[in-house]
């Protein structure tokens, strides 16, 4: 089994104090970086993407160059169901193969939100698959979601510990202060409030919107138990500046196999350095 779930390897993280990194991808040429760079280093990794992403793609293409991926690497690795909501949808994606997951129902209220999870529990374990669910509410913009400073909520560490034990989730998705999309200004994140989650809750703690965070924030919130770092604006940054760079040198550039180069080697780069952040690289 290539596409294994978070599970296993987000335990590791936490018994040895590191955090697995998710990237989310887009198509062939991120995913070959991705994996490239995570096996280089001999780093557990998780390929994130959005329902926008399965749309944009196709389910069936992005499991099938995974899959490839991972046995031609010899390297097992999570592709994930990043902030996905619907029920049938993701459903159908783990018994398409996917066996990592990201419920969110965190616009509902409480009780809403621990009857929708549970449902998805209930159903994923079954399949050995991972459940990843978000209590409080990130602010900023991850494709088609944007979630206003009025909306968002920080996670309650009281709350958590109850929402943990009754929808029977395998890690908890906090809102400390980071925010999906870009920073404004310097980002905050509220490291007591981890702290005290980390106290009440045993499972392992993600860390949303990672892009910006400057790296000894996000050292200090894996010391306080974030154990999986999602990382995507600043990889669809670094690729794209990279290419529209390239086509400034060269405007009449039209062979993918060579202008999409120095976007997947720009992208690496930032692959690599937050695969140092999260501690994993070696981790294998
Ligand atoms: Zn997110």
């Amino acid at each position: 089994m290539y596409l294994i779930s978070s599970q296993e390897m987000l335990k590791k993280a936490q018994r040895e104090q590191y955090a697995v990194p998710a990237f989310n991808i887009h198509n062939l040429e991120t995913i070959q970086v991705v994996v490239d760079t995570a096996k280089e280093l001999g780093s557990p990794v998780i390929l994130a993407a959005t329902p926008a992403t399965y749309s944009y793609a196709g389910t069936p293409y992005l499991i099938s160059i995974c899959k490839q991926a991972a046995e031609i690497h010899h390297f097992p690795f999570a592709l994930h169901l990043d902030h996905h909501e619907n029920l049938s949808d993701i459903k159908s994606k783990i018994e398409a193969g996917i066996r990592s997951i990201m419920i969110d129902a965190s616009h509902y209220p409480f009780e809403e939100n621990i009857d929708i999870v549970r449902e998805m529990v209930v159903f994923s374990h079954k399949y050995n698959a991972s459940v990843e669910a978000e209590l409080g509410r990130l602010g900023g913009q991850e494709d088609d979601l944007i979630v206003d400073d009025k909306q968002s909520a920080f996670t309650d560490p009281d709350a958590a510990k109850e929402y943990v034990e009754r929808t029977g989730i395998d890690s908890l998705a906090v809102a400390i202060g980071s925010a999906h999309g870009l920073y404004k200004g310097e980002p905050k994140l509220d490291f007591q409030r981890l702290a005290k989650i980390r106290d009440k809750v045993d499972i392992p703690l993600v860390l949303h919107g990672a892009s910006g965070i400057p790296a000894e924030m996000v050292k200090k919130s894996i010391s306080l138990g974030i154990c999986k770092v999602n990382v995507a604006t600043e990889l669809k940054i670094a690729f794209s500046d990279a290419l529209k760079q390239d086509f400034n040198i060269h405007p009449d550039a039209n062979d993918p196999r060579h202008y999409m180069q120095p976007a997947k080697a720009a992208m690496k780069k930032i692959v690599e350095e937050k695969i140092r952040i999260c501690g994993s690289a070696g981790k294998l």
